[in-house]
């Protein structure tokens, strides 16, 4: 599934553009926007040959093209936003969008064709994910829906009014849950952090973290709670000493001359459970992932 860009994701009027919070924000927010998709290598973004044309015809509609690409910030806008676009053949018509978008640009011919994209999607009943920028950002569970009179379907595409809320998007467990003990490390970590964005607010983690190959070989090729043993984990890296001690992790001391210790990553009937090792200096090191019906000692 592909995503619409709102125009005023992308175009800016030149006073906007002078204003430099105003520019901070508007680049911020379109960066953030692109490298989330980047990142997590989510979709395409839809676009047509006649808004390719403003873009490239008419600099001064949006500033952060041409002379503006000795600016770090706007390099990199410009190559995640080129190699992210997928043509589609607009309609010569256009559909209408409720409630209406806010035009903060100075060209409304943008608008027009924008419409007649999104009026292509309808045609082809296509759905889709809708960046917007700024100014016509909803309260939550606010939708735009987009409608004309000569179709009888509409389109009411999955809003995102912050790039944050892609990581919702992701599907962690296909993208990071490591299948071989290469990049082992990379992919579990970077699977761990949208858990804690998405899931604990972004805590800081409380303990750096190791992983023995004890733990990476009892992690690579299971097939069931993929997503609960990050989740646990994250829980777990959260969370104080006396926080992980109740429900859910119950986490315990096993081994207290080995500094060994366990939580639980689901409860029973399906008790699944994972081994640490606490080291003086503050740092976990994960031992082992102990499945459903793999008896730890310290349960017995
Ligand atoms: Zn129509």
């Amino acid at each position: 599934m592909n995503t619409l860009f709102d125009p005023s994701l992308l175009f800016i009027a030149d006073n906007d553009w002078l204003d430099e919070e105003k520019q901070d924000d508007f680049l911020a927010h379109l960066l953030n926007h692109l490298a989330c998709i980047d990142e997590y290598d989510i979709c395409k973004i839809w676009w047509t040959d006649e808004l390719q044309t403003i873009l490239v015809s008419n600099p001064n509609m949006h500033p952060w093209y041409g002379k503006d690409l000795s600016n770090p910030l706007v390099a990199t806008i410009y190559k995640l936003f080129y190699t992210r676009l997928e043509l589609i053949e607009a309609l010569d018509t256009i559909c209408q969008i409720t409630p209406p978008l806010s035009i903060t640009y100075t060209n409304e011919n943008t608008h027009t064709h924008f419409l007649q994209l999104v009026h292509s999607l309808i045609n082809q009943e296509v759905a889709c994910y809708f960046c917007v920028g700024i100014s016509n950002q909803l309260k939550p569970l606010k939708r735009y829906t987009f409608s004309c009179d000569c179709h009888t379907n509409t389109l009411i595409p999955t809003l995102l009014n912050n790039a944050k809320e892609w990581l919702t998007y992701v599907d962690v467990v296909e993208q990071f849950f490591p299948a071989s003990l290469t990049d082992f490390e990379e992919k579990f970590a970077k699977g761990m952090e949208v858990i804690k964005q998405r899931a604990f607010e972004d805590k800081p983690y409380l303990y750096s973290f190791t992983f023995t190959n004890n733990f990476k070989r009892s992690i690579v090729n299971r097939r069931t709670f993929k997503e609960e043993i990050f989740t646990a984990m994250v829980r777990k890296l959260v969370a104080t000493a006396a926080e992980a001690s109740r429900n859910p992790l119950q986490d315990e001391c096993i081994d207290a001359k080995q500094k060994e210790y366990r939580f639980r990553v689901t409860q029973r009937p399906h008790s699944t459970r994972i081994h640490y090792k606490l080291n003086d200096d503050n740092t976990i090191e994960f031992l082992r992932y102990y499945g459903e019906g793999e008896h730890d000692d310290g349960l017995r």
